[in-house]
């Protein structure tokens, strides 16, 4: 442990758009930045114009806005470190790489993309490692001159050092030790005067006074790399900590960067998917949590505090982990019946809205959500569910249906006519449907009268109502409905009936 402040980041460059594994890096750098009172800084690194994808810098913002992930500094926010977006700090880069080159921990590049072309056809042809030649390294300061005084464009490199080797101590593996034989003289500065990764990571790194790096392990072969440069400009190295590799859920391959499969069911793997198909963010983060830390005690379930309060690198397993996907639809149930009912009607309503093509705020307005909401509350997984299971309730008609649905098991057309006929003269005397144990124990009673079984009766009316086989339960949903629309509707299901029985 360092005896700075803690400072943390989460720095994606804005490529695509936030994937759940880049959200479990950022996760865990939030839940470390306020275990220990400290700060969390979104970065956002997109020196790699080539790559930049328009609204990925909003997508990441608002998906991590989403999980709960605040960031103390970051570009949108600001901060006593910024600017904290990478092309906005080139200069600095590039006062630093010519730095490294005036104390000859760096040199200019000339050579030719044709060239570099060459040299890599000759080592594949070679069978040799990949690698830049250090041609340039050995010029001599009159042949520089020379390219120099023609306006030859070049790149800054990092002179690594020929021999020994690297140590990087890495605060969930250990001492990891790369022979410095195996890196070759990297780029640090384009030619179009950008910086590359390596440069810009470890300045911004140093000047934002970051205490303590956590991100993915594919970051691992760039670590001695850094080393080498914080040791070159004499800086402190932040302690760095790779997170362990992310499995697909079988354990067995890594994670797609598509979909995520269990058994038969397909998964999303961007946050803002898993936010469109009804996830709740405290689900989402609770299961993301888990993936390479533990909170001890073979506890799966937590709250956000919880986890800042026992967060730790302690905590976190080296060994990849799987991705318990499998579990994301029972969290999520858990979460959702967890909801206060109000907390779960204003998340529940955009969803109804958009799969119903219904205005929101009728939708909010509208009495029969408020009398089904506890039942949906109980039943569904993800918010999505909901929609195919109130819309008979929340729209004006039903569309039609198959008229033969209506006929009860047992019964012919003509014999479940009759049937719906007498519960329709029993609903019109009841006069209102607002007390649903009333209506179902008179419905009850004219069941036996009628020699039916209950199932039969309450069948052939759920279907007249919601032209579905299962709903929230039937009484509740007459009671939304209300008897004017609960009469149309039976009316209808009577003429379907009729005309089935006169075929
Ligand atoms: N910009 C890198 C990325 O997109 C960040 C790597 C790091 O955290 O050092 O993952």
């Amino acid at each position: 442990m360092t005896d700075r402040p803690v400072r943390v980041r989460f720095a994606p460059s804005p490529t695509g758009y936030l994937h759940i594994g880049g959200a479990r890096s950022a996760l865990f750098n939030y839940l470390f930045a306020r275990h220990h009172g400290g700060q969390f800084i979104l970065r956002i690194e997109d020196t790699d114009q080539k790559r930049f994808v328009a609204d990925s810098v909003t997508n990441l913002m608002t998906n991590l806005r989403w999980l709960g992930l605040d960031w103390d500094e970051g570009p949108d926010v600001g901060g006593p470190y910024g600017p904290y977006t990478q092309t906005e700090r080139a200069a600095l880069y590039r006062q630093w790489a010519a730095w490294l080159v005036d104390q000859g921990h760096a040199y200019h590049c000339y050579c030719s993309a044709e060239r570099l072309e060459a040299m890599r056809a000759e080592q594949t042809a070679n069978k040799q490692p990949p690698g830049y030649d250090r041609h340039c390294r050995y010029l001599s300061a009159d042949e520089r001159a020379v390219i120099e005084a023609a306006g030859a464009p070049f790149v800054i490199r990092f002179a690594t050092p020929l021999d020994g080797s690297t140590s990087v101590h890495d605060a969930v593996r250990g001492e990891m030790v790369f022979s410095n034989n195996t890196l070759d003289d990297v780029v640090l500065l384009k030619s179009d005067g950008l910086p590359t990764y390596h440069l810009a990571v470890v300045v911004d790194d140093h000047f934002m006074e970051i205490s303590h790096i956590l991100r993915a392990d594919e970051w691992i072969a760039s670590s001695p790399r850094h080393v080498l440069l914080y040791q070159a400009f004499g800086w402190e190295i932040p302690i760095m900590a790779h997170l362990p590799v992310i499995l697909d859920p079988s354990g067995k391959g890594k994670m797609s960067k598509r979909k995520v499969r269990v058994g038969d069911k397909e998964y999303p793997v961007f946050v803002e998917e898993l936010r469109s198909e009804g996830y709740l963010p405290e689900a989402v983060f609770n299961l993301l949590t888990n993936v390479g830390w533990s909170m001890g005690g073979d506890r799966e379930v937590f709250t956000k505090e919880e986890a800042i309060a026992g967060f730790d690198l302690t905590g976190i397993n080296p060994a990849p982990a799987a991705l318990p996907y499998g579990k994301l639809e029972w969290l999520n149930g858990v979460y959702m019946r967890n909801l206060a009912p109000a907390d779960f009607k204003q998340r529940l309503v955009p969803f109804l809205a958009a799969a119903l093509h219904l205005d929101a705020a009728a939708v909010d307005a509208n009495p029969a959500l408020d009398i089904l909401l506890v039942d949906v509350q109980e039943r569904i997984k993800t918010l999505s569910e909901a929609a195919a299971m109130l819309d008979f309730a929340l729209l004006d008609a039903l569309p039609d249906y198959d008229s033969k649905l209506l006929v009860a098991k047992k019964l012919d057309a003509a014999a479940s006519h009759q049937a719906l006929t007498a519960a329709r003269a029993a609903l019109v005397s009841l006069g209102d449907l607002d007390d649903p144990e009333h209506v179902e124990s008179t419905l009850r009673e004219l069941a036996e009268t009628l020699h039916l079984s209950a199932g039969q009766l309450f069948g052939i009316l759920r279907i007249a109502i919601s032209a579905k086989a299962v709903t929230p339960p039937l009484f509740t949903s007459m009671q939304a409905l209300g008897i004017a629309a609960v009469l149309a509707r039976v009316d209808i299901a009577l003429s379907k009936l009729a005309a089935l029985a006169g075929d």
